[in-house]
């Protein structure tokens, strides 16, 4: 692989010593085998770079320097989320990297016109625009690199990449298992019959084998995990620290597009498993540590009323919080739609390092209705952004907040598109027809529906001749849209 000869985007050279290390009992293993949960006590991991305060060395400033030279670096392996390659993986080399296109996605203002009507400084950074449509590709990107670091270091000929997923995370991992191909064979493991072909073609489409299992979910999910505990699997759904690393890159991103200035930002994420706001306030703390930002942001998770057990947690006063599992009921935000997110553990432990820093309030969470997200993400996307449900969710939680006096206009709120609008376009078209099942609680708003009309009749069209139809045609176009003439 090619190497820029310009040494601020040459390939790094500092390596680091990476561990697992459970957040439920502390213990440590090292990262020459597959870990996704504790064998002690069944705890989740985070990776640790046990060298991390060499990086301290050298100065913000440099840092800062390093990280704009790179994204301008034509170096495919600095060229995505591994431009912040000291801070997510620094035990990879260069070959093992792989770059789908992921990351370094537009973070866009919204237009004047709904910042008015929000009486609120917003703006979307659209993570639908990568390679597979959602964030997940963040942490694939990272995942599978580790991946490939492993099959090069101990020759393994055969690996199965697996996941149990019926949505973004099978669609991101079977696209980046048919990248890397070779030894890497991909299979998903789905529920039968609960899916929809929208989410089966993306793994059908990356060439995975698509396996299904009776039942729900959970079922899938169990059939996995005895795969892992027993077989040379690698496991990719979010039990996986190397995808929250990887998706600590979206924090990096956050920061560098406002200049590392992070005074008065507000960012805002949706919450389903909890690896993503994980990652995201794991990666402002690394920034922080380095004194790459000299603030943190405040992070505002936001839930659904049907699928909100951390914004529970966090509702509750801070001595008489206990987490407690919730059964969900229908969501629009589909992705988010869990009631008991693996990555709890990780977020108690970030949230308490955030607040230690941050102070009270930098990170929070908000509920908002089912109503709200659909309105909010049809409201957006009436304004040039291309927001999914959970994009719209986080619209949701920026106005809530400031209902609730958290937020001021002065500030910039940042939200996540977690995915494209076309991912869950399902869920417009119930909104734009009238035909939500009750369970979801939504009653679309008349004046937001939006319906192609014909705008002739098939036997007018028939009946005429070409040139005459034409002019009917342009004639009721006319009187449809009210068109002054030339
Ligand atoms: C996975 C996913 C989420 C939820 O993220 P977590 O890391 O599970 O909290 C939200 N939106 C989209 C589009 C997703 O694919
Ligand atoms: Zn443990």
């Amino acid at each position: 692989m090619s190497t820029s000869t310009c040494p601020a985007t040459a390939f790094p050279t500092y390596r680091g010593h990476m561990e697992y290390v459970c957040l439920g009992c502390g213990a440590r293993f090292n990262i020459d085998e597959l870990h996704y949960t504790c064998p002690t006590c069944n705890g989740v991991f985070l990776l640790t770079d046990t060298t991390f305060d060499q990086l301290k060395k050298t100065s913000a400033a440099e840092w800062r320097a390093i990280f704009d030279a790179r994204a301008a670096s034509k170096n495919p392996a600095l060229r995505g989320i591994f431009r912040f390659y000291e801070l997510m993986a620094p035990v990879l080399e260069e070959d093992d990297i792989l770059y789908l296109g992921e990351g370094n996605t537009p973070i866009v203002d919204s237009p004047p016109a709904l910042r008015a009507d929000l009486g609120l400084k917003t703006a979307y950074k659209n993570d639908g625009q990568n390679p597979s449509a959602s964030f997940k590709d963040r942490g694939m990107a990272c995942a599978f690199s580790f991946l490939k670091s492993l099959i090069r270091s101990k020759g393994w000929t055969e690996v199965l990449a697996i996941c149990a997923s019926t949505g973004d995370t099978s669609a991101a991992a079977s696209l980046y298992a048919s990248y890397v191909g070779g030894a890497v064979k991909s299979a998903v493991i789905l529920p039968a019959g609960k899916v929809t072909p929208q989410q089966l073609a993306q793994p059908l489409g990356s060439g995975a084998v698509v396996l299904e299992v009776p039942g729900v979910f959970d079922d899938c999910m169990k059939v996995v995990e005895h795969l892992a505990d027993n077989y040379r699997v690698a496991l990719l759904n979010s039990k996986n620290a190397w995808r929250i690393l990887g998706q600590e890159s979206y924090a990096f991103e956050v920061a560098q597009w406002y200049d590392w200035d992070m005074k008065g930002k507000c960012v805002f994420v949706p919450i389903g498993n909890a690896g993503n706001i994980t990652a995201i306030m794991g990666g402002f703390l690394k920034l922080h540590a380095l004194g790459v930002i000299e603030t943190l942001p405040r992070v505002f998770g936001v839930q659904s009323h049907h699928a909100d057990p951390v914004y529970r947690y966090y509702a509750a006063d801070a001595g008489a919080r206990e987490f407690k599992a919730v059964t969900v009921t229908p969501s629009v935000a589909q992705a988010a739609m869990i009631g008991n997110p693996v990555s709890f553990p990780r977020v108690k432990h970030f949230a308490e390092k955030y607040e230690a820093i941050g102070g009270a309030g930098s990170f929070q969470v908000i509920q908002v209705t089912e109503q709200q997200i659909m309105d909010s993400m049809i409201e957006a996307n009436r304004h040039g952004h291309i927001a999914c449900t959970q994009g719209g969710e986080c619209l949701a939680g920026a106005k809530r907040a400031k209902e609730l006096g958290l937020v001021t206009p002065e500030e910039t709120l940042v939200l996540d598109a977690t995915a494209h609008h076309l991912k869950f376009i399902g869920f417009q078209e119930m909104y734009f027809e009238n035909t939500f099942p009750a369970e979801f609680g939504v009653t679309p708003k008349p004046e937001l529906a939006n319906r192609p009309e014909l705008v002739i009749k098939p036997e007018d069209k028939a009946r005429l001749a070409e040139k005459d139809y034409v002019v009917q045609a342009a004639q009721n176009v006319v009187a449809r849209l009210g068109l002054a003439k030339k």
